[in-house]
């Protein structure tokens, strides 16, 4: 039996996307492939409300994280991290030669921009590095105030991982001043793994010029003036059944559901868990930090997590345990991508009927 995830990535995708997936092959250096990938990239700078360019990576979102990481930083990088994937940052700078250091924040908590105000003003970095939602704790970060911040220093390069956020919650990249933000096709964008997105500023694109070794296939720069050149195509081939499905999907978010609504129906669900969670347990993070789109539930009563989610898969539904060292100790329900209110109504009654609240 199929079981409908609620996880935080992969995340369930409707028949007809997967249904796109399986669209025909064109060729990757045809007019129809420029028009398509053309296409995304327009309808994705609203997803993002920036004027930036966009960039497609046939990786997941890992890949443009490590290059953006890379060909952003010249002098030092500051990492602000709150979590598993605020670390993933600092370790891909370390494993790429590119000096960084980072700020550590107790799990559960989100990062303080007048911490990074201090970091800056040392003069030593010319990167900053965040996530915007931290998955494996269920905190988002204020990705705008820190912009703020970073706003008063014009050589600080600002990026930021939207992985498990973009298209599920509302930020404006260009307000915030966010210049390369990164997501994966497999969150909320609703879409199996295997293509990565992200935004591309004028002031990255200058950094990228001048850092001298930017590696080949995840070098941001190169794959900004390869579509320049030719027209939206890209220098190695592309997942093209991935885009089908994401030109699909990405008019149904902006002309049928609507990028508000969308907004909207995540903070929506995400209500609907933490009302249940602090019922029946409690949240794990700071309240004023909540993720829109995943939702971290301390295991108050010691339940056994695998032997619930065992019982679930039985109901043809899974859910997440806690990450990394917070397994067994806290589990995580995701409720992003096209999941509606009511499955998530659905799954919450299942787990009731389970646990016998
Ligand atoms: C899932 C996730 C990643 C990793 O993305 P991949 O597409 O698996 O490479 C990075 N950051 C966050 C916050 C995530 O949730």
């Amino acid at each position: 039996m199929h079981k409908r995830l609620f996880i935080p990535g992969p995340v369930e995708v409707r028949p007809e996307v997967l249904e796109k997936m399986a669209t025909p092959m064109i060729g990757h250096r045809s007019k129809d492939a420029s028009a398509l990938q053309r296409r995304i990239s327009d309808n994705l700078r609203k997803v993002f409300f920036t004027k930036s360019e966009i960039l497609l990576s046939t990786t997941s979102g890992s890949g443009l994280m490590e290059g953006a990481i890379r060909c952003g930083t010249l002098k030092k990088a500051a990492v602000f991290s709150v979590g598993a994937f605020g670390k993933r940052w600092y370790e891909m700078a370390k494993f790429n030669n590119v000096s960084a250091d980072i700020f550590e924040y107790e799990m559960g908590k989100a990062v303080d921009p007048s911490d990074v105000e201090k970091a800056l003003a040392t003069g030593e970095y010319d990167l900053v590095a965040v996530t915007h939602n931290e998955t494996s704790t269920g905190v988002m970060n204020p990705v705008e105030e820190i912009g703020e911040v970073i706003k008063k220093y014009p050589d600080v390069v600002y990026i930021v991982d939207m992985v498990s956020s973009a298209a599920g919650s509302k930020v404006e990249v260009d307000k915030c001043g966010i210049d390369i933000c990164i997501t994966s096709s497999q969150k909320c964008l609703g879409l199996p793994p295997g293509l990565a997105v992200c935004t591309f500023s004028e002031k990255a694109l200058k950094r990228a010029e001048q850092v001298p070794n930017r590696g080949y296939y995840l070098d941001l720069l190169q794959l900004y003036k390869y579509i320049q050149k030719k027209d939206y195509q890209y220098p190695s081939t592309p997942s093209l059944s991935h885009m089908f499905a994401l030109d699909y999907e990405l008019d149904y978010i902006l002309n049928e559901e609507g990028l508000e609504n969308r907004f909207s129906r995540h903070k929506e669900m995400a209500e609907v868990v933490r009302n249940w969670a602090r019922e029946h347990f409690e949240l794990y993070s700071d309240e004023n930090h909540l993720s829109n789109t995943v939702t971290n539930i301390k295991n108050t009563r010691n339940i056994d997590v695998s032997a619930l989610n065992k019982a679930l898969g039985e109901r043809g539904f899974q859910i997440s345990n806690g990450y990394g060292s917070l397994k067994d100790k806290t589990f995580r329900i995701a409720h992003m991508a096209d999941c509606q209110v009511k499955d998530i109504k659905d799954l919450l009654k299942n787990i009731d009927e389970i646990l016998e609240f």
